[in-house]
């Protein structure tokens, strides 16, 4: 049984202040069946873990793949598992296109996650021409091979994977529950035909404009273990709603 995975991605939003007005309406006082983490921009990472209870998680954004040194700007594994967070996005299509991450790139970050022991959640997705040319699932499937190349099968169940098809980020568009459960279900199988307790075992999460109305219709897809939600995760109220829909 998978337990289901609700991430709060923040990308480059908030303040302090914000945080603080999030944390005080955002009351997770019990334990909901899902694992319920928080990625606010990696400054606020402190504020937010002393402002939260022992049931919401923190992650960072993204990572440096160097162990340490003179890599100006850049975040290693070790110092972000340090600071208490357990969880790591990598490969978001924000960088893999703003900072032209390669699926190589993003194979190492996950590896590097992983040797921390951090749980990566990767981001694979779309775009709508390579959905209209009937390439999605060729799309995924490369950036997913990229990973269990470096680092193998099995160790996709320490982290997770979201699907977010890039024409629905931020857009409003979101793929209908069939579309995002089949690809989940493509998914899996790609995993299955490697080791199928892996895929058995491993969370795939939807991501795409996700809120409260249409979470509980992705939620009822068997194949969809939770979400990665971006604009609707930046007020508690409708976090939190998304979060009720479980
Ligand atoms: C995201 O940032 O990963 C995302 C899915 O954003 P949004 O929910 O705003 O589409």
């Amino acid at each position: 049984m998978r337990r289901y995975l609700i991430a709060a991605n923040w990308k480059m939003h908030g303040s302090l202040e914000m945080v603080h007005k999030f944390a005080e309406s955002f009351d997770q006082d019990v334990d909901l069946g899902a694992d319920v983490v928080l990625f606010p921009p990696a400054v606020y990472l402190n504020a937010m873990q002393g402002l939260t209870s022992k049931f919401v998680q923190s992650g960072a954004q993204d990572l440096g793949v160097a162990l340490q040194g003179a890599h100006t700007g850049e975040i290693a594994a070790s110092m972000i598992k340090d600071v208490g967070c357990s969880w790591v996005i990598v490969g978001h299509s924000e960088r893999r296109n703003d900072q032209g991450e390669s699926d190589a790139l993003v194979a190492q970050k996950f590896a590097s996650a992983i040797a921390a022991d951090l749980r990566p959640i990767v981001c694979v997705g779309e775009t709508l021409a390579q959905r209209d040319a009937g390439g999605a699932f060729a799309v995924v499937s490369k950036q997913l091979r990229a990973i269990i190349d470096l680092c193998g099968v099995s160790v996709l169940v320490k982290g997770a994977i979201a699907y977010e098809p890039l024409w629905a980020i931020g857009t409003g568009l979101t793929a209908t529950p069939e579309q995002a459960g089949q690809m989940h279900a493509s998914i899996r199988e790609l995993i299955a035909v490697l080791d199928k307790d892996t895929a058995k075992a491993t969370r795939i999460i939807y991501g795409g404009s996700v809120n409260p109305e249409n979470a509980g219709l992705m939620f009822a897809q068997e194949e969809i273990d939770g979400a990665l939600v971006g604009g609707a995760s930046l007020q508690a109220h409708s976090f939190a709603a998304i979060i009720a829909a479980l």
